[in-house]
């Protein structure tokens, strides 16, 4: 170990000799030396210097070293004091090692003997200081992570969200201010309890539950979840499991935000739409009607511009009036007022009305249009027959609008376990990736080269899926752009 210049030794001997030969000797090895001649100027010395070692004789005139040696400990702990002394002063070196001193060396010694002793008392000085800056260091990560806890815990329990942490059993370990507040629970309720406790939704629970058991791990297969209390309280909840260095699960944290007035918006829009297309849809189909008996008037070459422009304008009313249904139909499918009156019926006798219904729209574009039924008769369902008509009108109108001409569509039904399947196939545009999860969204429509000149609304597919999701099916899609695209519908057989 490299000496410390700024290691100070004190070197306390009345001989002479021995006060220059330790000079010599310990300047050489790299330390800084001071001496003196008795005990009282040596702890002048220690009161003006800052002495790391001393180097002390027992035996000498005036103050004996015993009692420097009692001195300097007063005066510090971390001075190390070596004692000099003759052969005839040995017990007299084992009381001072007694009363603290660090090491002795007899009198006469060689150079080597004394830097032995000085070195290991240097060491162990530079020990005291590793083990003190150790300490140090670890006192203040433990306050570094004290202010990071306090921080963390500052930011969870200023969040306007509900935040509760819950581990793998489970149980409540934190939850925050908001959280108690949004569920309406004492704001003195302790965590500790199973997370049924806090939270009235069974369905929630088992979800979280699930997360803190480590059963979700991929975030993105984790759904929001909805749900509400009495008195018009909306509200959605994301869970995401808490993962460990090793990506073991160490629980759960769920995240609750309040879309109450999100969901009163939109119950508002909702009506307001209804009310606005039902103003609507009456003078519009009088103005259609009344073209109609106009157009028919016209007769002769004269007309043949006028009639142009009032059969576009026709066009266009009827375009209006189908976006007002739709408009309708997916308000009411929002307010729940849709699939009141399900019935039994027989969906291949629906699917076979639409497929004839829509042949001469494919036949226009040289399409052929097929619907394969399975070999064993399909259970009868219990559904509403308009939202049937609804549900697959639309995706196969759809099918036969973004197919090119002389495209192919067809629609296979069978059992899958206990629901039934409907795939409508085409081998027509098909749908980017990016878009796949917007179509569904209300007005989306995908705008590209193919696309740009159909007409449409973009409530087709929300409209679909808001009927699917009221009657407990299900609808997913395939697509591949340039290949065509698969709408997959699983209906349940018991409602
Ligand atoms: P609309 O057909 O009135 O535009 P939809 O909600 O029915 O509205 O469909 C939304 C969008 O999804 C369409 O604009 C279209 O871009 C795309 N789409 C729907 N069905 C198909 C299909 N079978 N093939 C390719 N694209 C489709």
């Amino acid at each position: 170990m490299e000496i410390n210049p700024d290691i100070a030794v004190l070197v306390v001997d009345d001989e002479q000799d021995i006060r220059d030969a330790s000079e010599r000797i310990l300047t050489r090895t790299g330390f800084k030396v001071m001496k003196a001649t008795r005990g009282d100027e040596a702890l002048d010395v220690l009161d003006k210097e800052r002495i790391d070692i001393v180097l002390l004789d027992l035996k000498m005139p005036g103050m004996d070293g015993l009692e420097v040696l009692k001195r300097i400990r007063m005066l510090s702990k971390t001075i190390q004091v070596i004692v000099i002394t003759g052969y005839a002063t040995v017990e007299t070196a084992i009381e001072a090692m007694k009363q603290g001193a660090y090491d002795f060396i007899p009198k006469p010694f060689e150079p080597d003997q004394l830097r032995i002793v000085v070195n290991r008392a240097w060491e162990k000085i530079h020990f005291i200081q590793e083990a003190k800056r150790l300490e140090q260091e670890r006192n203040r990560t433990l306050s570094d992570l004290d202010t990071e806890k306090s921080r963390i815990r500052t930011i969870i329990e200023s969040f306007p969200s509900g935040v509760v942490v819950t581990d793998p059993k489970g149980r409540v370990m934190l939850m925050n201010p908001a959280f108690r507040q949004l569920l309406g629970l004492d704001k003195n309720v302790k965590t500790g309890n199973r997370i049924e406790d806090y939270l009235p939704d069974e369905d929630l629970c088992q979800l979280v539950l699930e997360i803190s058991q480590g059963k979700h791990v991929d975030y993105d297969d984790i759904p929001n979840y909805e749900f509400s209390l009495p008195d018009e309280k909306y509200f959605m909840a994301r869970g995401q499991p808490i993962l460990g260095e090793k990506k073991e699960c160490l629980g759960a944290v769920l995240n609750i935000v309040d879309i109450s007035a999100m969901k009163l918006l939109d119950h508002l829009k909702s009506e307001f739409v209804a009310k606005v297309s039902h103003e609507l849809r009456s003078p519009l189909s009088t103005i259609h009607e009344q073209l109609a008996l106009v157009i028919k008037d016209m007769v002769g070459e004269d007309f043949a511009q006028d009639q142009h422009i009032l059969d576009r304008a026709r066009e266009k009313t009827k375009g209006l009036i189908s976006l007002i249904g739709d408009l309708l139909d997916l308000s009411r499918i929002e307010e729940g007022i849709i699939c009141q009156e399900p019935q039994s019926l027989r969906l291949e006798e629906i699917l076979k009305n639409i497929i004839e219904f829509l042949r001469t729209s494919a036949q226009k574009k040289n399409q052929s249009l097929t619907l394969v039924l399975p070999q064993d008769e399909l259970p009868e369902l219990t559904a509403d027959p308009i939202a049937l008509e609804s549900i697959f009108g639309n995706l196969v109108t759809n099918a036969i609008n973004y197919t090119q001409e002389g495209g192919e569509i067809i629609v296979t039904v069978d059992m899958a376990g206990i629901n039934v399947r409907v795939k409508v196939k085409d081998n027509g545009f098909g749908i980017a990736d990016k878009y796949l999860n917007k179509i569904f969204d209300r007005f989306y429509r995908v705008k590209d080269d193919k696309t740009r000149y159909i007409t449409g609304t973009g409530l087709g597919l929300p409209i679909v899926k808001g009927l699917l999701d009221s009657m407990g099916g299900f609808i997913e899609v395939e697509s591949e752009p340039g290949k065509g695209s698969v709408f997959t519908v699983l209906l349940p057989v018991k409602n």
